[in-house]
């Protein structure tokens, strides 16, 4: 703010004022954002208003808007880091009203999460992860078709339907939980709020809230966020409360309310049925593992990624 008003200050003091005063008019008025709203309100608007308001406008025209001139919350261009611009009518001036912009409130929102989740926790690079950026090499056929099918999902979704999630499973390393985050960071720039978590983490977490009561209320943000991702199922210890309370609760609520999910796993189905018939005390349930399989093939579409390993 400073600077601009110091910067139309040395302007008034200047011979050739009134061409510069034109020549800044005439940009906020070639301004889209300023024309659609002149339109707009061209009943409310009257003489003498833009020129009182001309600072304002200024300032209107050279913030990000939508975050499209802002790659991140932290590389923000705006006086105001993580708030954009909007015009109103204050009485006979045109002011500017600023409220939280897209990439701050999926900040903002990721925060509540986390301080109530802790197995939400992501690594930094998986924070950072874009579909442009995931590396694909020549042989891998599989990274490309889910790709195409993670693009599919978002479109989909944006369009107001709800489509399956994906299930990928593949070795150690290969990509998976970078894959996931890639999906979350794209929904997140369109405004659909997602989860990501850390399955085996999360069960030790949820075990560890008896105490405080928090269980209820961290399965319900779980059941009920709009696109949840259960990264590493199968590599969790298995028991019936974690199978049929927990899984099954989750799965069975976000299938009836056609919410989608994801899920990364080192298993492929068959070995996940396999894990999830059997507790760590030895018993076998096949027809609980069986119940719980159905609803996840049911809500997702398998796919392997194969590669390399690129940890380390
Ligand atoms: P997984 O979950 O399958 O075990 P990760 O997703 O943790 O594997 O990936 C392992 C490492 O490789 C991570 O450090 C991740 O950032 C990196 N990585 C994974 N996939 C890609 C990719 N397609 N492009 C670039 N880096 C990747
Ligand atoms: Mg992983």
């Amino acid at each position: 703010m400073e600077h601009m008003s110091n910067s139309f200050k040395n302007l008034t003091n200047r011979p050739d004022f009134k061409d510069r005063y034109n020549g800044l008019k005439k940009q906020v008025l070639n301004n889209q954002d300023v024309q659609a709203f002149l339109t707009k309100h061209s009943t409310e608007i009257e003489e003498g208003m833009i020129d009182r308001s001309l600072m304002k406008l200024f300032e209107f025209i050279n913030q990000s808007k939508n975050c499209h001139d802002c790659p991140s919350l932290k590389e923000c261009k705006n006086l105001l880091q993580g708030y954009h611009p909007h015009l109103v009518i204050q009485g006979r001036v045109i002011d500017l009203q600023y409220d939280k912009c897209p990439n701050k409130e999926a900040y903002d929102e990721r925060k509540k999460h986390e301080s109530l989740i802790k197995s939400m926790y992501i690594p930094k690079d998986i924070l950072e992860a874009q579909f442009e950026n995931i590396e694909v090499e020549i042989d891998e056929t599989s990274r490309l078709k889910a790709i195409s099918l993670a693009q599919d999902f978002v479109e989909q979704y944006n369009n107001g339907k709800r489509p399956k999630g994906l299930y990928l499973y593949g070795s150690f390393g290969v990509g998976k939980t970078y894959f996931l985050g890639a999906i979350a960071n794209e929904l997140a720039s369109h405004k659909i709020s997602s989860m990501l978590v850390y399955v085996p983490e999360f069960m030790r977490e949820l075990k560890g809230s008896f105490q405080n009561s928090s269980l209820d209320e961290k399965l319900d943000l779980v059941k009920k966020i709009p696109v949840l991702m259960l990264d590493d199922l199968g590599a969790e210890a298995m028991s019936s409360w974690v199978r049929d309370e927990i899984l099954g609760t989750i799965l069975q609520y976000r299938m009836l309310e056609n919410l989608p999910t994801f899920f990364s796993s080192n298993f492929d189905f068959k070995q996940l049925q396999h894990h999830l018939a059997f507790s760590q005390r030895g018993e076998e349930e096949p027809v609980k593992a069986a119940r719980i399989m159905e609803r996840i093939k049911h809500m997702a579409i398998p796919i392997e990624l194969i590669g390399k390993n690129r940890r380390g």
